[in-house]
């Protein structure tokens, strides 16, 4: 009997079931995975080409020595999301849009991930059944989408997810929900029956925002998942870092667009790289950044080109830097 996700979950949060060519890679570092833990889900492990040293997906989720330098100019909360926090879990910074943090683990950890220092234990939104959260979106009625992120929104059950989308069924302000995942593509099984059929039955629009930053990482079973997405009715589009090693040609990008938008989504943002220390190694700087995005331009229709950006504290959108 194949296992559900919940177990593939737990297996892949307690580093039970990685294959030995994962943990005895030559670059694997215990060190690294003591910072950051080593979580990898298993649709990925497949999708590794084992016999590449620099293969893209690999970079993104083993843990490697680079990790335990400190560099000079990287931080703990590059985007300064403490600062704007206003009830635990909740960020309300933008206009209109508040973001949850709906959950403190992911089904991998990228290890990149500019949440990597962030204090998950103080912030958490679905605590007291969301009531928090729930209370001050009912208080504010210039909000119209609420943004479920994380960590991983959807390594919470369904009926926790119910639990939200039934207090907020009667707020009428609040149009859209919003969904900021990875799990589609690593995990594709937790796409399931119960997941679908409460999406279908919610009355707000449906958005779902992937992560996906490598045209590798668009398996049959990933492919599988976002279909049975958009025929459940969500709005599907993709964001992405620009990464060092993983994706950082205009080649590479312009592969990934056009596989995303054969699979039914489209590219939405491409993130400049957030200086989170003990991730130095996969910044690429802003020029070079701003470079590859004009090649991109010139390979792509314009719909197929996600919009260059970056956080900059204390701005109201995020912003885009392209040439
Ligand atoms: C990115 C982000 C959003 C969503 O911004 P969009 O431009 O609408 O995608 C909302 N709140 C916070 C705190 C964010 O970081
Ligand atoms: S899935 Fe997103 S939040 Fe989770 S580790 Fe990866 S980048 Fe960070």
């Amino acid at each position: 009997m194949s296992s559900t996700w919940q177990q593939q979950l737990k297996q892949a949060l307690n580093n039970q079931k990685h294959p030995d060519f994962l943990h005895q890679h030559p670059q694997h570092s215990t060190a690294a995975a003591a910072l950051f833990s080593h979580v990898i889900a298993p649709d990925m492990f497949d999708a590794i080409d084992q016999k590449n040293p620099q293969d893209p997906i690999l970079k993104q989720f083993l843990p490697v020595a680079d990790e335990t330098i400190n560099t000079p100019g990287f931080h703990a909360d590059p985007v300064d999301d403490n600062q704007a926090t206003q009830v635990a879990g909740l960020i309300h910074k933008y206009h209109g849009r508040v973001l949850l943090i709906a959950s403190g683990s992911c089904a991998v950890n990228c290890r990149y991930c500019f949440r990597r220092h962030f204090p998950y234990t103080k912030s958490y939104a679905p605590r007291n059944n969301w009531r928090a959260s729930i209370e001050y979106i009912k208080a504010h009625k210039d909000i119209h989408e609420v943004i479920l992120s994380g960590g991983d929104p959807l390594t919470l059950e369904t009926t926790k997810l119910q639990q939200l989308t039934a207090a907020l069924a009667p707020v009428e302000h609040v149009k859209t929900l919003r969904i900021h995942s990875r799990i589609p593509v690593v995990l594709s099984q937790r796409i399931d029956q119960e997941f679908l059929h409460w999406s279908r039955q919610l009355k707000l629009n449906k958005v779902m925002v992937l992560h996906v930053n490598h045209a590798n990482e668009l398996t049959n079973k990933a492919q599988a998942a976002i279909t049975k997405l958009k025929q459940a009715g969500y709005t599907l589009l993709n964001q992405s870092v620009i990464l060092k090693g993983v994706n950082d040609t205009a080649t590479v990008l312009a592969q990934l667009s056009q596989q995303l938008f054969e699979s039914g989504v489209l590219p939405y943002y491409l993130h400049q790289f957030d200086q989170v220390q003990n991730a130095a190694h996969f910044m690429v700087d802003e020029a070079t950044s701003q470079k590859i995005h004009q090649d991109l331009q010139s390979l792509l229709p314009g719909y197929l080109v996600p919009k260059l950006v970056k956080e900059v504290a204390g701005e109201k959108n995020k912003t885009q830097i392209s040439l």
